[in-house]
């Protein structure tokens, strides 16, 4: 099996879940059959080579597309039975999520930035503002607060990127390389606070390159021509040497 414990209490669960892209004579079997249960307070990490399905399938968990067939289950919600509008309501409230290149709103400050997710709820402006103040304290870039992304450090984007993402309290952060586009320090910052987000019992799902970011997850599975192939649970850690080792021969060099 690819995931944990089954559990109605699982933030995230994936049951045989397929999708295939047809672009002109050619089909693409993205996803051809995944399962997955992260539980709640997990970390998991999404390794494999490159065009093997992993964008794909955070792209499903994170309703930003639909599966041909199978279900998704976020924060107790089965998102794939779902409208577009129902499902966008279930992205704000349950789901963060935080790309490689950031993707912030150039036009926007910073605050107005990590303000929106929660104007989009209904939360008045003034507590939105004292939120956002909050959190980006917390994540150490509280004296940018009205500076455009622009004028931030890739590490500073990623960093606000994950304070909008955080804000609403998400059942489950969704990461897409996260420090896949930062330089080694701002990767370590970036991944630190990941890090201290999940001590303080976040659920993570992140696709990776970065072996050292994968090692601090809880779980690494391996996607494999859209199949969840293996999986290093530390408890049974004996594998680990020789799935790293094997993933070595397929991914790019570490950051
Ligand atoms: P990964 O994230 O592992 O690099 P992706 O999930 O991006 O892999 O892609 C899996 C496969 O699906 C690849 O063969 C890719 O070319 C194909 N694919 C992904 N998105 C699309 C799309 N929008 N249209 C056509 N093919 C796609």
């Amino acid at each position: 099996m690819s995931g944990g414990q089954p559990s109605a209490a699982s933030p995230v669960v994936c049951r045989d879940v397929h999708k295939a892209y047809h672009s002109g004579a050619r089909d693409t079997n993205a996803l051809r059959g995944v399962d997955l249960d992260v539980v709640a307070g997990e970390w998991v990490a999404i390794m494999g080579p490159s065009g093997s399905g992993k964008s794909t399938l955070l792209h499903m968990l994170g309703g930003l597309d639909t599966p041909d067939s199978g279900t998704v289950t976020i924060g107790g919600c089965e998102i794939t039975s779902m409208s577009e509008t129902q499902r966008a309501l279930v992205r704000r409230e349950h789901i963060g999520y935080v790309f490689q290149f950031f993707n912030l709103v150039s036009d926007m400050s910073v605050a107005d930035n990590v303000e929106l997710p929660m104007l989009l709820l209904g939360v008045s402006r003034r507590e939105a503002h004292r939120r956002a103040c909050e959190v980006l304290e917390e994540l150490g870039i509280g004296e940018v607060l009205d500076a455009a992304p622009s004028e931030l450090s890739g590490g500073q984007q990623q960093r606000v990127a994950l304070a909008r993402a955080l804000v609403n309290r998400p059942a489950v952060l969704l990461a897409d390389e996260p420090t896949g586009n930062l330089d080694t320090e701002s990767a370590r910052q970036v991944l630190q606070l990941v890090r201290e987000e999940h001590e303080s019992g976040q659920t993570i799902v992140m696709v990776t390159h970065d072996m050292r970011v994968a090692a601090a997850a809880d779980r690494v599975l391996v996607m494999e021509d859209g199949v969840l192939r293996t999986e290093r649970d530390r408890s049974i850690d004996d594998t680990a040497p020789s799935l790293l080792a094997d993933l070595a021969r397929h991914e790019e060099p570490l950051a």
